[in-house]
């Protein structure tokens, strides 16, 4: 393993990789650093092709020493699927989804889930706790139960109901909040607080594994676009892991002299219901302020307070990228269009990317000929209410 320790991005301290961590002393989440000069002389990209079609062949910049311990069903390496008819539609011919309703657990959760539970159970965890808009309860609570570990998992009643079962049916201690995922992560703070140390706190960011496991998109797009960066990669941005994961993936790439000296423009997208990120961007604010009344169809996305808001800023201010925000109706148009025109049915959230693209796209931001990765983040068969069969003929 190359892993060496954990590095404080906002005030610089370094701390020990080898016990468990949460957040540093000043707040901040921590950030993997790894022996790059190491990792390029033990492997070469060529190499990862002969590997198995899963993100662990990546495995030399993950943070799990001991092979005994990775807990996998299979995740990542999922396709780069071409979408020319809609992208000819809203003038983005280059159009590429990366479909991560193919994960397991249905959503790319799965990824963050399967390196932070495997690095945990590394470390001697008994027991998780997080709270969670769903997908992510979901999966931890399934790699959880693979691994022989306990999760507690607390959810507002308003998530999809599948990502409830998808806990139980895992065995996990499921709490149902009435409130948002900020209301869940107070209730788990006291049940961290009170547990003496018997439970770790895997929630967003709290824990620096989850980032590394979503990082290995940022791998993937690269190495199947054939080691190039493309011009652009749009993320629904709730949290913020994936987009930080990838922004962290392709900083690596380029210290390690496997890419090009060039960083795709980040772009994040939001819903006009729940903002914090675009409003600060806007702003021009180093920080996010928390955003009052919460509320969209594309429920992943739906964190009004990120944690981890400076380093989404600072990804999209350093790529030369943006933040939109975009309203729930024309999410389910957009959705209902690409599932139309190119038979693959994605979640509201990869939908968002996708009315993104096309608002950027008519207002110049995305120039003709440029090369956009969306991110579909998980399977539209999820979210079955999306598509209204209200009023069909019975004959
Ligand atoms: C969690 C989630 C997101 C947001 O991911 P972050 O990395 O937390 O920003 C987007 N889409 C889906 C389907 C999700 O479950
Ligand atoms: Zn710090």
């Amino acid at each position: 393993m190359h892993l060496t320790h954990l590095e404080c991005p906002r005030c610089g301290e370094r701390h020990p990789a080898d016990k468990l961590q949460n957040l540093c002393g000043c707040g901040s989440p921590l950030l993997a650093r790894y022996d790059l000069a190491a990792v390029a002389a033990a492997v070469t990209p060529e190499q990862f092709g002969l590997r198995p079609a899963d993100l662990w062949r990546y495995r030399e910049l993950l943070p799990v020493a001991d092979p005994r311990f990775v807990t996998t069903l299979g995740e990542g390496w999922t396709p780069l699927l071409r979408a020319p008819a809609y992208g000819h539609e809203i003038g983005i011919p280059d159009l590429i989804v990366k479909d991560e309703g193919l994960t397991p657990t249905g959503s790319f959760k799965a990824r963050g889930a399967a390196v932070g539970v495997s690095r945990a159970r590394e470390l001697g965890v008994e027991r998780i706790a997080m709270p969670t808009n769903g997908n992510a309860g979901a999966a931890w609570a399934t790699y959880a139960a693979r691994a022989g570990m306990g999760a507690t998992i607390a959810m507002p009643l308003s998530a999809p109901t599948i990502c409830r079962r998808e806990c139980v049916a895992a065995g996990a201690d499921l709490r149902l909040v009435d409130g948002l995922i900020s209301d869940a992560g107070r209730w788990v703070a006291e049940l961290i607080a009170e547990s003496g140390g018997r439970v770790f706190d895997a929630g967003t960011l709290r824990e620096p594994y989850r980032l590394e496991g979503k990082k290995t998109m940022g791998y993937e797009i690269v190495e199947q676009l054939g080691w190039q960066v493309p011009d652009v990669i749009i993320y629904p941005t709730g949290g913020g892991v994936g987009l930080i994961g990838i922004h962290k993936a392709l900083h690596e790439l380029r210290e390690l002299g496997w890419v090009e000296d060039r960083l795709p423009r980040l772009v994040a997208v939001q819903s006009t219901g729940c903002a914090p990120i675009v409003r600060a961007f806007a702003a021009g604010e180093p920080r996010a302020t928390p955003w009052a009344d919460a509320h969209t169809v594309a429920f992943g996305i739906t964190v009004p307070a990120p944690l981890g808001d400076e380093l989404i800023l600072t990804a999209l201010r350093e790529s030369g990228g943006t933040a939109i925000a975009v309203d729930d109706d024309e999410i389910l148009a957009d959705l209902r269009d690409f599932a139309a025109r190119e038979g693959l049915l994605l979640c509201p959230e990869g939908a968002a990317c996708l009315t993104a693209a096309r608002q950027l796209r008519a207002g110049g931001w995305i120039r003709p000929g440029e090369r956009v990765v969306v991110l579909n983040t998980g399977a539209g068969i999820k979210y079955p209410e999306t598509v209204d069969v209200s009023g069909l003929p019975t004959v």
